[in-house]
């Protein structure tokens, strides 16, 4: 079977203006030729710092951002080739939930006017049948269906991220693009949401793409995880086989910085320190994107930029100095 998403050597490129006639004076590369695949019912993370592109690659999957180059495919459907009311139509099926749910909501309208207005856009379901869905999808995500009537700040954060939830679902869409859903929530919280997402994709068959910076979020939610590097995924592979054989030495300094339930591998293994910054995508260094921080780039790392070759247990490597898993 085809899978759900399909995206194929995607490239975002912004120019930057400048000078004294607002010229063209460089480019942003955000994403830099990513490839990737979802099926029905699965979960993806996308992992890596804030300014490595994740969340414009998140942005492209959605529509919201016109890809350079590459294309995806929803269904086996190209985004780019379908016609307004096509485009509508996939958008539906695909949804996005962001970091802030302060800003998600329209404080003026009521929850149920907000959660109504998706069923609305549809144009074929009457008052009473949207009543009733609102109702069912408060309940969905564990809010009780009398609260239709409240106000955004009658809700704490948890509770508001829930209603974006609900609101995201109201259309039935296939996929959710989660990104950092849980960073802007407290701590004793998350575990709360991220466990309705898993709830919510075992009883709707969802798939989800789970942008997120922090790599111990990502453990016990997501399938498959892609770490991405300066718009480049540089290793990826299922969840438990990148932690458990982490080959890429970014992926190994990331999860160095991930506290461990056994204190044994605590103690086998050290942290990681990268010196210095995450370059600018605008000016990305010649070679591996990873070499100026890269604790063993060697001569040639600094020439030109590993390919993603395939390990035997569906892991991906962009390294010169390493197999894959
Ligand atoms: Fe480091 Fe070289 Fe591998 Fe890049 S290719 S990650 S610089 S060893
Ligand atoms: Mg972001």
């Amino acid at each position: 079977t085809a899978p759900l998403l399909e995206v194929r050597d995607l490239h975002v490129r912004y120019p930057i203006r400048g000078g004294l006639w607002g010229g063209q004076v460089g480019e942003v590369k955000a994403v830099s030729g990513v490839s990737l695949s979802l099926n029905p019912g699965e979960s993806l993370a996308v992992v890596g710092e804030s300014g490595c592109g994740k969340s414009t690659l998140g942005n492209a999957i959605l529509g919201l951002t016109r890809p350079t180059e590459g294309s995806v495919r929803f269904e086996g459907e190209a985004l780019s080739a379908s016609t307004t009311a096509e485009r509508r139509a996939l958008a539906a099926k695909m949804q996005v939930v962001w970091q802030d749910p302060v800003s998600a909501l329209d404080p003026k309208m009521t929850v149920g006017q907000s959660l109504a207005e998706p069923l609305e856009a549809q144009g074929y379901l009457s008052a009473a049948a949207i009543r009733e869905r609102v109702a069912e999808l408060l309940s969905l995500v564990g809010l009780h269906p009398d609260h239709a009537t409240r106000r955004p700040h009658e809700f704490s954060g948890g509770q508001r991220q829930r209603l974006v939830i609900g609101r995201a679902l109201a259309a039935e869409p296939k996929l959710l693009v989660l990104d950092e859903p849980v960073s802007a929530l407290d701590v004793s919280i998350r575990s709360q949401i991220l466990n309705l997402l898993l709830d919510l994709q075992k009883r709707l068959g969802l798939a989800y793409l789970f942008i997120s910076h922090d790599l111990s979020v990502v453990r016990h939610f997501a399938d498959r995880v892609a770490v991405m590097y300066l718009g480049k995924i540089v290793e990826s592979g299922p969840t438990q086989a990148l932690f458990a054989d982490p080959r890429h030495p970014y992926t190994q300094a990331l999860l160095s910085a991930v506290p461990l339930p056994e204190a044994g591998a605590r103690a086998r293994r050290s942290r990681i320190l990268l010196s210095g910054d995450l370059p600018s995508p605008a000016n990305p260094p010649p070679g591996c994107v990873f070499s100026t921080r890269c604790p063993i780039a060697a001569e040639e790392c600094r020439l030109s930029m590993p390919a993603l070759h395939q390990g035997s247990k569906g892991t991906e490597l962009a390294c010169h100095l390493r197999e894959p898993g």
